[in-house]
């Protein structure tokens, strides 16, 4: 393995991870890898990348969610303050009567 193979290969991997290169390069590819740490790592780093794209829409999906649930807890968080606020009125209103 040579620091020229080592290029090679570092230049066709995205078009090999996109399954665009040649069955005689995906050999190629396949074979340097096995043997190259060094391509190994970068291979591995590259599909992790394309894996982290392919899940942006979830992570999308879990903001939206995220909002909705601040929007719930502001709500929430008046609803309590108006309940205090009724129960304190109606205590006060009870001991003045009695
Ligand atoms: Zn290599």
């Amino acid at each position: 393995m040579t620091k020229f193979e080592c290029d090679l290969v570092a230049d066709l991997l995205p078009r090999y991870i996109d399954k665009k290169t040649s069955e005689e390069s995906n050999r190629f590819i396949e074979e340097h890898i096995r043997d190259c740490q060094d391509c190994k790592e970068l291979y591995e780093a590259m599909v992790a990348d394309v894996v982290v794209d392919v899940e942006q829409p979830p992570i999308k999906k879990r903001f939206r969610l995220n909002g909705i649930m601040k929007m719930a807890l502001i709500v929430l968080g008046y609803l309590v303050v108006v309940l205090i606020a009724l129960f304190l009125f109606s205590y006060i209103l009870l001991n003045g009567v009695i």
